[in-house]
């Protein structure tokens, strides 16, 4: 089953980016996944071909019209698509690697990407958008929000990972941050690798990385910690 990801954009050219490089870029060439960027001027009906218009009650800035963004998500998504239709958004529920993971399990995404002020609240309700942040800051555009969401995504898709194990053990999938990494030189400006890790003793090493796993989350993130229903003990 190819996950099918239709991007809505005032910047077409933004998409594939930097998802058609490396492992998403071979993905898509595979037919592992697909991709469509889909221009939301299209879908203005005037000469000028405006997409945006100044805000109800003033204010600073241009708001998208739900009418154009309504006819160009009909056109991407039309009724029976099963695709969660997402809006990326400053306002929205974080980005987890547990909705990626959903995401990944389902047959794709329609995503929608805010420019200006953001997008009229009506269609938001009318399409049953779902808003996704990608952070507690302010982009300028919802695409490279989009292209992050899709790299999270896609990274996950069967086939696309060579090392599947790799993606079990990483950060955030234990619900904690993952363990510091060392390679070669064994002594790089006069630091040496820690002892147990060149050591042999697999249950030492699995201990030690839980063990650094656990002090690393409670430094930097102990909301993690909190989150957790009760910390597996060795
Ligand atoms: N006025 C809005 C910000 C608009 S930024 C506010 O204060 O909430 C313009 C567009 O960039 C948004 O519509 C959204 O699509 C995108 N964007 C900005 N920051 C984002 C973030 N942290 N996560 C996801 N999308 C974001």
């Amino acid at each position: 089953m190819t996950f099918k990801a239709s991007v809505l954009t005032l910047y077409p050219e933004m998409f594939p980016g930097a998802l058609g490089l490396s492992l998403a870029g071979r993905a898509l060439e595979a037919g592992t996944w697909s991709l469509e960027a889909v221009q939301i001027r299209d879908f203005a009906t005037d000469k000028h071909r405006t997409v945006d218009d100044t805000p109800a009650g003033g204010g600073a800035g241009m708001v998208m019209r739900a009418d154009v963004l309504a006819r160009a998500i009909d056109h991407a998504s039309p009724p029976g698509d099963a695709r969660p239709r997402l809006l990326m958004s400053p306002r929205g529920k974080p980005l987890t690697q547990a909705r990626v993971r959903e995401l990944a399990a389902g047959p794709g995404a329609v995503i929608l990407c805010g420019r200006f002020e953001g997008v009229d609240q009506r269609l938001i309700e009318a399409r049953g958008l779902e808003e996704v942040s990608i952070g507690d800051f302010i982009l300028s555009g919802g695409e490279p929000a989009a292209l992050v969401l899709l790299d999270a995504v896609v990274r996950l898709l069967p086939g696309v990972m060579g090392n599947a194990v790799s993606g079990e053990e990483e950060s955030f999938e234990n619900g904690l941050l993952e363990h510091p990494h060392y390679t070669r030189p064994q002594e790089f400006e006069g630091h040496a690798i820690p002892e147990v890790l060149t050591s042999g003793n697999h249950a030492r090493i699995a201990k030690w990385r839980r063990s650094e796993s656990e002090r690393l989350t409670a430094e930097r993130r102990p909301d993690l910690l909190a989150a957790l229903p009760d910390l597996p003990r060795k």
